[in-house]
C-alpha cells in the first residue's frame, strides 16, 4: 500500500461521544487499521470495560490479562500491556478487561486522578513502542475515564451517527471538553468530526449531514462512513472490516477517512 505522511509529532487522539452506539469503537479500530496498512505505527488504547476495541483487533482481554486497568493504577507500563493486533505488525492495542469497570470509582481517591493516562502515555513511557498515532476509545459516559482520555490527548475525534437526535447530547460533550481545556488541558482541540452509519436511502441522513457540516465546518471529514453489514459483522470474527472484507464499501470508506486524517494532520502542522 502507498505510504501516508508520518506526522512530525505523535498524534494522540481521543475518540469520544458519551452516546453509546455511535461508532466510536468501530471508527477507532478501523481508522487505526487504515493508518497501519499504510505503514504508520498505531497504538489503540481500549478505555471501555466492554473491551470491544480489543475484540475487533483480535487481542486477548479476559480478566487477568495485562490491561489498561493495571496501567491506570500504576502497576505496569503501557508497553508492558500493549499487545500486537492480529491484523498488522504495526498495530498495537492496550486491551480493556472487565476489571476496568471498577476503575472509575477507584480512580477518584487516587493522586492525579485526571492525569493518570497522560502520565502513562508520556514520551518516555512510549519510547519503546514509538507509535505515530495513539487512538483512545472512550466508554459511553463523561466520567473519569473519559476525562483521563481528554487530558491525555491533543485532539478529539467525535463520531456522529447520521440518525435522529444525532446532535442531542453533543452540547454536553462540548461543554465538558471546554472545562477540560480551561482547567486541565489547554491544548486540547476538537480537530475531527466523522459522520458514521450514513444511509443514503433516507432523507434524514442528508439532513443530519448538512446540519453537522453547518455547525462544525471543515472539522468534518469529507469522507462519510456508510451503514454496511460488513462493518458490523467484522468484530464477530475478531477483525476490523479492513481485514474482514478489504474490498467492501465500509473498508474503502475507512481507508479514505484514514488518508484524509493523515493528510489533514500535516496541513494542520503547517498552519
Ligand atoms: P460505540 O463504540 O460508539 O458504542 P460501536 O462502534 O460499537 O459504537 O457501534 C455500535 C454498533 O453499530 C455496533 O454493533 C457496530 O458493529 C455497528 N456499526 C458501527 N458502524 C457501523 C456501520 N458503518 N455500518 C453498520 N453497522 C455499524
Ligand atoms: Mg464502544
Amino acid at each position: 500500500a502507498q505510504q501516508l505522511p508520518q506526522p512530525s509529532q505523535r498524534r494522540i487522539m481521543t475518540v469520544a461521544n458519551q452516546k453509546g452506539g455511535v461508532g466510536k469503537t468501530t471508527s477507532t479500530v478501523n481508522l487505526a487499521a487504515a493508518l497501519a496498512i499504510h505503514g504508520l505505527k498505531v497504538l489503540v488504547i481500549d478505555l471501555d470495560p466492554q473491551g470491544n476495541a480489543s475484540t475487533a483487533l483480535g487481542v486477548e482481554h479476559r480478566s487477568g490479562t495485562p490491561s489498561i486497568y493495571e496501567v491506570l493504577i500504576g502497576e505496569i507500563s503501557v508497553s508492558d500491556a500493549a499487545a500486537v493486533s492480529s491484523q498488522s505488525d504495526n498495530l498495537f492495542c492496550v486491551p480493556a478487561t472487565i476489571d476496568l469497570a471498577g476503575a472509575e470509582i477507584e480512580l477518584v481517591s487516587m493522586p492525579n486522578r485526571e492525569g493518570r493516562l497522560k502520565e502513562a502515555l508520556s514520551p518516555e513511557a512510549l519510547d519503546e513502542l514509538r507509535p505515530d498515532y495513539v487512538f483512545i476509545d472512550c466508554p459511553p459516559s463523561l466520567g473519569l475515564l473519559t476525562v483521563n482520555a481528554l487530558v491525555a490527548a491533543r485532539e478529539v475525534l467525535i463520531p456522529i451517527q447520521c440518525e435522529y437526535y444525532a446532535l442531542e447530547g453533543l452540547g454536553q460533550l462540548l461543554r465538558n471538553i471546554e472545562l477540560v481545556q480551561a482547567h486541565l488541558n489547554p491544548s486540547l482541540d476538537v480537530s475531527t468530526i466523522l459522520l458514521t452509519m450514513y444511509d443514503g436511502r433516507t432523507k434524514l441522513a442528508d439532513q443530519v449531514t448538512s446540519e453537522v457540516r453547518a455547525h462544525f465546518g471543515d472539522h468534518v471529514l469529507k469522507t462519510v462512513i456508510p451503514r454496511s453489514v460488513k462493518v458490523s459483522e467484522a468484530p464477530g470474527f475478531g477483525q476490523t472490516v479492513l481485514a474482514y472484507d478489504p474490498g467492501s464499501r465500509g473498508a474503502m470508506s475507512y481507508l479514505d477517512a484514514g488518508r484524509e486524517l493523515a493528510i489533514r494532520g500535516t496541513q494542520m502542522e503547517q498552519t
